[in-house]
């Protein structure tokens, strides 16, 4: 598979994955047709699937116009998210299938972010799409759910190998990863993949794809066990009962959306 990063919006992403096999391809989130319908001619590809990961306009407000210029495109969303996602023909659940081309993956279900959010596993080629539930370095806001389902959520994708590559909806990275520093400056790892994020963003390079070994080294919502991340804080929160992780993390969550 090869998987090619659109940049859209500001700092949105959309992914064109390609199955050289059939020279088929799907996309992931879209909300700007013309850009991806651009990459698309140029590499010669049947565009065949958009694969929505949740309702927000930012990741499928380009729906409509690909559907129009591409006529019997399917459309993969939550189920739980169907009346909210334009063009949806294929409705799916935790655990069914998706297909594109001779590529097959399937359907996490990870609510929080949005009720009914889901991430696309394609395990035989290691690759992971997260949407905005799990950035490189973050999580989404807990716009439609709370701090345990979140960490359920997380934990769902964590569970997978550490060298699954993550691609997530936004180029947070950098700001992510400055909040992560602040809160542990002693984490060697996280000072190494800083600096490498750094020199990527100002080649103007993305920073996608991540791996699941990278996040649960770097990324402080998943760190919750580390005596250096819970006295950071501790000093920040001084009312937080750092025993109880959902705390910790909604403590965390709470530092994040102000910082
Ligand atoms: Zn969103």
């Amino acid at each position: 598979m090869d998987v090619v990063p659109i940049p859209q919006l500001a700092d949105n992403y959309a992914y064109l994955l390609v199955d050289p096999a059939t020279a088929t391809a799907g996309v992931v989130d879209c909300a700007d047709a013309g850009p991806v319908l651009a990459e698309v001619r140029r590499r010669g590809v049947r565009l065949v699937a958009v694969l929505a990961t949740h309702h927000h306009f930012d990741h499928v407000g380009g729906n409509q116009d690909l559907v129009a210029a591409l006529p019997g495109l399917q459309v993969f969303g939550s189920a739980a998210e169907a009346s909210r996602i334009p063009g949806i023909t294929r409705p799916v659940r935790d655990g069914d299938p998706v297909a594109v081309g001779e590529l097959r993956g399937r359907v996490i279900l990870i609510p929080a972010h949005t009720s009914g959010h889901i991430a696309y596993h394609f395990p035989t080629e290691r690759v992971l799409f997260t949407g905005d539930t799990l950035f490189a370095g973050g999580c989404g806001r807990l716009f439609e759910g709370d701090a345990a389902q979140m960490m359920d959520s997380l934990g769902r994708l964590t569970a997978l190998p550490d060298e699954t590559r993550v691609y997530c909806g936004h180029e947070y990275t950098e700001k992510n990863l400055r909040f992560a520093a602040m809160l542990e400056p002693g984490n060697r790892r996280l000072r190494e993949k800083r600096e490498a994020v750094e020199a990527l963003r100002r080649e103007g390079k993305p920073t996608v794809p991540s791996t699941i070994g990278e996040e649960k080294a770097t990324y402080p919502f998943l760190r919750i066990d580390s005596p250096e991340l819970a006295a950071s804080v501790r000093e920040r929160v001084p009312r937080v009962r750092v025993e109880d992780p959902v705390a910790v993390f909604a403590a965390l969550r709470g530092l994040k959306d102000n910082f």
